[in-house]
């Protein structure tokens, strides 16, 4: 995967978090296109070394360093090494996110009869939801108190968070991600005004429908045909389509680039073929 735009992030440091992971290792691979030194985090340290290993067979500068995004110890052994290898951050991804089945209800509606043997609800457990919401919302928050410590009066500083679509309007099923990442959505503006007047923009991309490796079963038969979701998803999204990684990438390096976006903070960007606009009617 590549993408056509041109920026220059020659001589910046970029730190992305849960770059071992299908979407982040991709925006480390272009920040590194683009010319930035990229330090790629993860718990899963194997992952986030095989895309850097990738990014430098390529000719760019990566190193890929573990860290846990819910704890400071972790950051801090982690920013300590990105501060040695490179310097310091001038962007901070916060990718690392997701949600757990523990969380999730098996039904879209509640229905006062034929609740036998489905998840719902009421069976939503408490470890699942506090997991979902700390990994998204905490793991948001404490990467940037490590990072953006000393980012404080970088010229072209920014921070760039991941939210989603079910932030403006939850999706059936995720409550706890929904509201973990409508969260991420209202951190991104509240710290973008946090950080105003110490020259460090803030802002999210939040991504529609996307087809990847991980979701692929969802949403197509084995024989190609779209299933029931999907038609339900296209149906909800005015360009009628599923996004591609690649089409991130514009908003991505535009947030990340202070030659593109130097008066653009604390704004959430939906890259969605319109799924947020629509009200279905
Ligand atoms: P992914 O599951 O492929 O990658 C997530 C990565 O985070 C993994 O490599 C995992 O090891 C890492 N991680 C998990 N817990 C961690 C922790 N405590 N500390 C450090 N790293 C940890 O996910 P993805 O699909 O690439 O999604 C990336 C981001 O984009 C997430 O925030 C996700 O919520 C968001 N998002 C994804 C989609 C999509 O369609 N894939 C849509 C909207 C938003």
């Amino acid at each position: 995967m590549t993408s056509p735009f041109t920026h220059d992030l020659t001589g910046k440091v970029a730190v992305v978090t849960g770059a071992g992971g299908v979407l982040c290792s991709f925006f480390a691979k272009e920040l590194a296109r683009a010319g930035a030194k990229v330090a790629l985090l993860d718990l899963n340290v194997e992952a986030a070394q095989k895309y850097a290993d990738e990014i430098v067979a390529a000719g760019g500068e990566a190193k890929g360093y573990k860290a846990n995004v819910l704890e400071l110890e972790s950051l801090q052994e982690a920013h300590d090494a990105v501060v040695a290898d490179f310097g310091v951050a001038d962007i901070l991804v916060n990718g690392a996110g997701g949600n757990s089945p523990k969380a999730s209800t098996e039904n879209e509606f509640h229905e006062i009869e034929g609740m036998e043997g489905v998840k719902s609800f009421f069976e939503l457990d408490k470890s699942g939801i506090e997991f979902v919401f700390n990994l998204n919302y905490l793991g948001t928050l404490l990467p940037t108190q490590v990072f953006a410590k000393d980012m404080l009066g970088k010229e072209g500083a920014n921070i760039i968070n991941v939210s989603s679509m079910n932030a403006y309007t939850p999706l059936t099923k995720i409550p706890a991600y929904s509201g973990a990442k409508a969260a991420i959505s209202n951190f991104t503006e509240w710290l973008a005004v946090y950080f105003s007047h110490v020259g460090i923009r803030v802002n999210a991309i939040a991504p529609g429908f996307l087809v990847s490796k991980q979701n692929q079963a969802l949403l197509f038969n084995e024989d190609g045909t779209p299933t029931a979701r999907t038609h339900k998803i296209l149906s909800s999204t005015p360009m009628n389509r599923f996004g591609e990684p690649e089409e991130l990438i514009g908003g991505l390096l535009f947030l990340a680039d202070e030659k593109a976006s130097s008066f653009v903070n604390g704004v959430v960007l939906p890259i969605d073929g319109g799924f947020h606009a629509y009200s279905g009617v």
